[in-house]
């Protein structure tokens, strides 16, 4: 790294700051290849590895992904497509949301995306794209059947299917819907997957051949019925849960990330000493507080002070007072041997101790999924 002296080179420091994310490479692996055991032999699976992977880092898993053998990948933006390419990922990449205004469509083409369509408008533009490049162009076409999002809506449905048969300068390489409650409701979903199926059959009557994929993470893992010809597997791939109970038939998958930091402070203390901003944390005792350089402007939620744990030499220890932009305060008293430079998980496993991304999520009200696509962009991700 051009940035640092010599003196500090030695050490092979590649940040400088002391937080990061590491990234379990094995086990991202081993939940792929959970899911695709799951499956029938000729089911396609496409990773959805969108938002910077759920925030675990796209491209790295990406790549990953396509080694193991993949359909493509499922992403979120034109933007994240372009960032793939350039990483030299050549397979599929499917956009799940839409195209809007078209200009994008242009430039998804360009770089070879395929986009997802959700209404005539735009599956017209694609067609006058098309025939201006003389290019036979892609699309899968998406029908709303219950999640109220994007999608053509099933009345229309079969008109637009009509019409997509009349135009042979696009070619509708897959059709897809995405469900609101797979994760709670049977019954719901099962109505979801019969309006599409209805619709899927009709457009297989009037020759079109393409493929039908329906089914995320709770999906999948619930539903066999739902794996259709491929599957979305997101929040499994990263071993964490898209239930919010038990399920007998969910995969046991490994969680494949870790959020780790250093401490870079340490105080002795007497009874009533304050820590943060508010003095919303007073000792009640002599203590010991430890800084650590974790704040929520790395996506670590303000909600949490005065509420997590973080993991110190395999203890559970409060965080103290309010977190700060930057930084936070944890109570480190009683850990034995508490030094400056030791390690501190925040999500992760060290010694005996987990803190799961689904503890924190309680904490504040939310789910997993929003907890990692937190962590921000400038906390490093490291493969390990
Ligand atoms: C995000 C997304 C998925 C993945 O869902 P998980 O619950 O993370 O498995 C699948 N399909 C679509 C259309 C999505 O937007």
């Amino acid at each position: 790294m051009k940035e640092q002296p010599p003196s500090a080179r030695k050490k092979s420091l590649t940040f400088f700051r002391q937080n990061w994310v590491e990234i379990d490479k094995s086990d991202f692996l081993f939940n792929l290849k959970k899911i695709k055991e799951s499956l029938k032999k000729d089911t396609k699976i496409l990773p959805v590895i969108k938002a910077n992977g759920y925030g675990h880092g796209g491209a790295e898993l990406a790549k990953e992904a396509v080694r193991a053998g993949v359909y493509g990948i499922g992403i979120s933006s034109v933007e994240e497509g372009i960032q793939y390419r350039k990483a030299g990922i050549k397979t599929n990449l499917l956009m799940l949301s839409s195209v809007y205004p078209c200009d994008g469509l242009e430039v998804a083409v360009y770089w070879d995306l395929i986009p997802s369509l959700s209404n005539l408008h735009d599956i017209q533009f694609l067609a006058s794209l098309a025939k201006k490049l003389d290019k036979r162009l892609e699309f899968h076409l998406k029908i709303e059947t219950g999640m109220g999002r994007l999608g053509v809506s099933p009345q229309d449905a079969y008109h637009i299917i009509e019409k997509i048969a009349e135009m042979p300068e696009i070619k509708m390489s897959g059709m897809f819907t995405h469900f609101a409650v797979s994760d709670t409701n049977p019954a719901y979903t099962k109505n979801q997957l019969d309006i599409f199926n209805d619709i899927a059959k009709y457009a297989k009557k009037l020759g079109l051949k393409f493929i039908s994929h329906v089914a995320n993470t709770a999906a999948l893992m619930t539903d066999k019925k739902t794996h259709l010809d491929m599957v979305r597997p997101g929040i499994g791939l990263y071993g964490l849960t898209p239930f919010d109970r038990v399920v007998s038939k969910a995969l046991k998958l490994k969680p494949v990330l870790s959020w780790k930091a250093r401490i870079i402070n340490l105080r002795k203390v007497s009874a009533g000493f304050c820590v943060s901003y508010g003095r919303t944390f007073v000792t009640n005792k002599a203590s010991i507080i430890a800084v650590i350089p974790v704040g929520y402007a790395d996506g670590y939620s303000r909600v949490l002070s005065n509420k997590a744990d973080v993991l110190v030499r395999g203890q559970r220890c409060p965080i103290a007072g309010r977190i700060t932009m930057d930084m936070m305060m944890i109570d480190v008293t009683g850990v034995k041997g508490v030094s400056v430079g030791d390690e501190v998980v925040l999500i992760g496993t060290q010694g005996s101790q987990t803190i799961k991304a689904e503890e924190l999520a309680k904490l504040q009200n939310t789910i997993n999924y929003e907890i990692t696509c937190a962590i921000s962009t400038r906390v490093p991700r490291i493969i390990v």
